[in-house]
């Protein structure tokens, strides 16, 4: 086993622009606990002053699934439970079998996380430097821009297409020595896709050394093909999944990088201690239900599709989403309406510095939407 401070170590970390000193304070800033509490998005909504929302209230600014988990990923945590007393390394192993076989890959091609923040951060921790940027979009899920930062990265920004596509093309283009370039299918906030050619474009067309890591988040929300042959292909390619969104289980914590395995090393070298059992149990058993992704595909468009026509009709523009995110255009700031809606009892979701006047929403249950239509007639009537 290489020592963390071994002299090829040294090299790789001054190859990125970092020092053995930067080393020992990022690992004692993770070890601390720290790193989570300020990029996962439950913390970033505390950025948006969502301190605590009262019982009751419409919940629909997490991109939280409301449906929860699948009966059959509670009976699979009842039965965790009763042996929680216990690792149970052998819940994480059964896990990474059943996203293997899931994902038509090698074991070795899985790493398991417990949710997606984790490699989020962690990818950025082992690819990107002061020498080597990170690439990604705007607006984008700000995750990993706040661990390039705190890592002393550059943030390329690159704006999102007409058409609310990732740029691939400026995207590789942004720096010759990025790192990472991270692009979200679909985007979180937009809930907008990226074609299937471009991301296999850019995957082809990356700079020397760089990986693209592709976020998968609300793939299951979407029509739109995994992108796992890439993987198979033997690109650059580091896809990032979840069972936090269509699985339902944000606090259960399951999810899981997936790469070749010198990429899954690097970046699974800055996880520390056991997996959460009962979430891997969950998401296990959640993998062996046939058709939960497509009815939970299907009943989250239909609400979706409900508030994009009551948006119409009153004349309230937003951005086409594919996911169960989308963006309201607002005549006022962004953020005096989220204050406006929150006097209702509405919890929406954050607004984006480069776009002030957009507001992400939730899809939540039809009563949850029933409310937010409601508030938001009410907060946009003239006074
Ligand atoms: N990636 C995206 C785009 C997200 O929106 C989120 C959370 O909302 C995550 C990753 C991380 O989620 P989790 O750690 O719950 O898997």
């Amino acid at each position: 086993m290489t020592s963390l401070f071994s002299g090829s170590r040294t090299a790789e970390l001054a190859s990125r622009g970092l020092t053995r000193r930067d080393f020992a304070r990022l690992a004692a800033f993770l070890a601390a606990g720290t790193w989570q509490a300020v990029n996962s998005e439950s913390a970033l909504a505390q950025l948006s002053q969502v301190k605590a929302i009262p019982p009751g209230a419409t919940r629909i600014n997490s991109n939280e699934n409301p449906l929860g988990p699948c009966p059959e990923a509670l009976e699979a945590v009842h039965r965790a439970l009763t042996n929680a007393g216990r690792y149970q390394f052998e819940l994480i192993e059964a896990f990474k079998q059943a996203m293997a076989t899931d994902a038509g890959l090698p074991l070795d091609h899985i790493t398991a996380y417990a949710g997606s923040s984790a490699p989020l951060h962690q990818a950025v921790l082992a690819f990107c430097g002061p020498n080597r940027p990170f690439v990604t979009a705007d607006p984008g899920y700000e995750a990993g821009e706040m661990a390039a930062k705190v890592l002393g990265a550059p943030v390329l920004k690159v704006p999102l297409t007409a058409s609310y596509a990732h740029d691939v093309k400026a995207m590789a283009a942004a720096s010759p020595n990025a790192g990472l370039i991270y692009l979200c299918n679909p985007n979180n906030p937009t809930g907008t896709l990226t074609p299937h050619a471009d991301i296999v474009w850019l995957a082809d067309h990356l700079p020397p050394g760089c990986i693209l890591l592709l976020d998968e988040a609300y793939i299951h929300m979407t029509d739109a093909p995994l992108e796992t042959a890439l993987i198979r292909a033997g690109k650059d390619v580091v896809i990032l999944r979840t069972f936090s969104k269509i699985y339902g289980m944000a606090g259960l914590r399951a999810g899981a990088a997936l790469g070749r395995p010198e990429h899954l090393t690097k970046i699974s070298k800055w996880s520390s201690g056991p997996l959460p059992s009962l979430g891997m149990a969950a998401a296990t058993a959640s993998l062996g239900v046939p058709d939960l992704v497509a009815k939970r595909r299907k009943l989250i468009a239909e609400i979706r599709g409900e508030t994009f026509a009551f948006l119409k009709q009153n004349g309230v523009a937003f951005v086409p989403s594919h996911s169960n995110c989308f963006m309201i255009q607002t005549p006022r700031p962004g953020a005096d309406l989220v204050a406006a809606l929150r006097t209702h009892n509405v919890f929406v979701g954050r607004v984006w510095p480069s776009w002030p006047n957009h507001v992400r929403v939730s899809v939540g249950t039809r009563e949850d939407m029933a409310k937010f239509h409601a508030a938001l007639l009410k907060v946009l009537a003239p006074a």
